[in-house]
């Protein structure tokens, strides 16, 4: 228990799970209060109960402009400003080259990059009339390597990238920070087809996933162990906290170590 974020509130995105989730909890602990939004009503409001009066759930789906919008205003009814925004949620967006559709396209950056713009534009009111704020848009290694993910995927986060480096020199001037994380592989429920689905499996089924999961990130980093989803948080509350006031347009990477790897091969045997 810290009091790194005391007094400050925060908005957190696709809270319901892994990464969101995560950060929720820390947040609190560090003296934060906090807005879950998310689609999972009943794990959205268990979370929020069991993180305690400084904490609130509100049902968004990022890909709806409105949601967005009444998520930002709920923050302010809740806790009377807003201070952090961690545009977070995201899914796998699983196409191929060859395959590709305008609906796949249109899908995918509907969930991970009109999210996180309308995030932005939603959030800038409410922080200018606090004299600044720290917006964290996660995004990922896939916006930086080759094979970290799906080529619509990888595509799309580069643009949140360079999106929050362009926004962060615009907002600057008001004291609003904006920089992205990219997570390497971090063990979380987007390996086995994401929240929704791992709400569809027991406690038991979830956890045997996660150990397995994580054995497999282990051999794949320099760092001999998986990235949980409280590295990422950790990496959040820096940029969220004091402590990163001067940090801005900046894409913390965390993951072990993976982005300096280059063992792949482009023409497979
Ligand atoms: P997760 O599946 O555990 O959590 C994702 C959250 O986003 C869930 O709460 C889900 O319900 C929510 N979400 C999905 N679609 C939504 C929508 N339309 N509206 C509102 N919420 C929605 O996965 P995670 O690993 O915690 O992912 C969080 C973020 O981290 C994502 O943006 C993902 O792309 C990014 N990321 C993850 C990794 C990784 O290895 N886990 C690596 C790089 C980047």
């Amino acid at each position: 228990m810290g009091d790194r974020l005391k007094g400050k509130v925060a908005l957190i995105t696709g809270g319901t799970s892994g990464i969101g989730e995560a950060t929720a909890e820390l947040f609190v602990l560090e003296g934060a209060q906090v807005v879950i939004s998310g689609r999972s009503n009943d794990k959205g409001s268990a979370i929020a109960q069991r993180l305690g009066d400084n904490a609130a759930y509100v049902h968004a789906d990022v890909t709806q402009e409105e949601d967005i919008k009444a998520s930002v205003d709920a923050t302010l009814e809740h806790f009377g400003r807003l201070d952090v925004l961690f545009n977070n949620a995201g899914a796998p967006v699983r196409t191929t080259l060859d395959s590709i559709s305008q609906e796949q396209i249109e899908q995918g950056v509907h969930l991970l990059l009109s999210s996180v713009m309308l995030g932005i534009r939603y959030a800038v009111e409410p922080m200018k009339a606090n004299g600044g704020g720290s917006i964290i848009n996660n995004s990922s290694i896939a916006g930086l390597r080759y094979r970290q993910g799906d080529l619509l995927y990888s595509a799309i986060k580069a643009a949140v990238t360079h999106y929050s480096k362009l926004a962060g020199v615009e907002l600057g001037p008001h004291g609003i920070r904006v920089n992205v994380i990219s997570p390497g592989a971090i063990a979380t429920p987007i390996f086995w087809g994401g929240s929704e689905r791992a709400n569809t499996l027991t406690a038991e089924e979830n956890a045997r996933k996660m150990s397995k999961l994580q054995g497999n990130l282990a051999n794949a980093t320099p760092l001999p162990m998986s990235g949980m989803a409280v590295d990422i948080a950790e990496a959040a509350l820096y940029l969220a906290s004091e402590a990163g006031r001067f940090v801005n347009c900046h894409d913390l990477v965390v993951d072990g170590g993976r982005t300096s790897l280059f063992n792949e091969s482009v023409h497979p045997s």
